[in-house]
């Protein structure tokens, strides 16, 4: 990948002007400063990084006709409030996975959140977040095509508004230090979220174009119930790079020649007495998971659940956990969830938890409750 920027290609500022006009003088400026100005302290660094998360925050309806949107736009539940977190909170409240500042940079914690405001992002309207999802607000699931689609398309919309929201704050942090577009590993971060922002936009049209043609046939989906319920639920999209056996599907951090980094979208809750897993992929991507989700079906319950216990804690954030499931857990076991979760984004933790022999040594389907 490029890590400099064209000077005739748009400013990584989001200001539409070509970067030779734009940040590139403003950068050369800012690099013969004093050096002193420019260095912070790594709490400040932190707590910057995360007010401009909050900054780049941002409403948009994600539904099709927008002509029918209402202006509200209120956050929006990316997993059933009313059917799911309800059932997985106890007075009112669940745990996810936040994180707390350190000294050595933000650190995962489990920590309680009000199921008000559990998995809300602000991606549709009050009009489109009932209209378009009444087909599974109402009812039970039951392995309708339809309903196949909303569930993916609802985890479609979370990650693609996270993804703008990431390259938003990318383009904040440009427009506040220009230098930064001189700064390679800068500039790799920002190429990386302008591909992850394409491959959502496709993804995105593909869901768009299938729902105006009412075509809910555009998914290829594995449908499995446990008999027990969970306390946990998930909705969620990410590429995958591994399949059952290990084998590589997608590299995700040096091939940057495909057309696109395919999505899966997986949704796991618990229902009355029982569990629903929903896993789906868009068939145009056909080519990528068709072996992967031939996998998938193959496998008895309990080879899929240890799966999706890694797959989960490794690729999403959006989950959402029973205190119940959190009281239950050994504290050697909680330090194996968070870790693990971090080691996502950190090879070197991977190989301590290794060596601890403590690598996701823990049991998202417990079946305690
Ligand atoms: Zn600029
Ligand atoms: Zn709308």
């Amino acid at each position: 990948m490029e890590l400099q920027i064209d000077p005739y290609e748009p400013c990584p500022c989001g200001s539409d002007k070509k970067y030779k006009f734009c940040c590139y003088q403003k950068a050369r400026e800012e690099m013969h400063k004093n050096r002193e100005e420019l260095s912070h302290s790594d709490d400040r660094l932190n707590h910057m990084a995360q007010q401009r998360w909050g900054e780049a925050d941002f409403e948009v309806c994600f539904g099709f006709d927008k002509e029918k949107c209402k202006p509200l736009i209120k956050g929006a539940h990316s997993i059933q409030n009313n059917r799911v977190l309800n059932r997985i909170s106890k007075d009112g409240h669940l745990y996810h996975i936040g994180s707390k500042l350190t000294k050595s940079g933000p650190y995962p914690i489990l920590k309680k959140i009000s199921r008000n405001k559990a998995s809300k992002f602000f991606g549709f309207c009050d009009y489109h977040d009932t209209e378009i999802f009444k087909p599974i607000e109402l009812k039970d699931y039951s392995q309708e095509p339809i309903e196949n689609y909303l569930f993916a398309f609802r985890s479609l919309t979370l990650e693609y508004h996270r993804k703008i929201r990431v390259l938003n704050q990318l383009r904040d942090n440009f427009k506040s230090f220009p230098s930064a577009t001189l700064d390679p590993m800068s500039v790799n971060f920002y190429r990386t979220a302008l591909l992850d922002f394409e491959d959502y936009s496709k993804d995105y049209n593909s869901f768009k174009k299938d729902y105006l043609e009412r075509n809910f046939n555009g998914l290829r989906t594995v449908y499995r119930k446990l008999d027990f319920e969970i306390g946990f639920a998930t909705s969620s999209a990410f590429t995958v790079q591994y399949d059952y056996k290990g084998k590589q599907i997608n590299d995700i951090y040096f091939d940057k020649s495909v057309d696109k980094m395919p999505s899966i979208y997986v949704n796991v809750y618990p229902i009355e007495s029982g569990t629903n897993i929903i896993i789906s992929y868009l068939v145009e991507d056909e080519s990528v998971y068709k072996d992967y989700f031939d996998q998938l079906e193959s496998l008895t319950n309990e080879e899929l659940v240890s799966h999706l216990n890694f797959l989960i804690i490794e690729y999403t954030e959006n989950v959402f956990f029973s205190p119940e499931l959190v009281e239950a857990m050994t504290e050697k076991e909680e330090d194996s969830l968070l870790r693990s979760f971090a080691s996502s984004l950190d090879i070197l933790e991977k190989f301590k938890l290794e060596l601890e022999q403590n690598y996701f040594k823990f049991n998202l389907f417990h079946n305690s409750i």
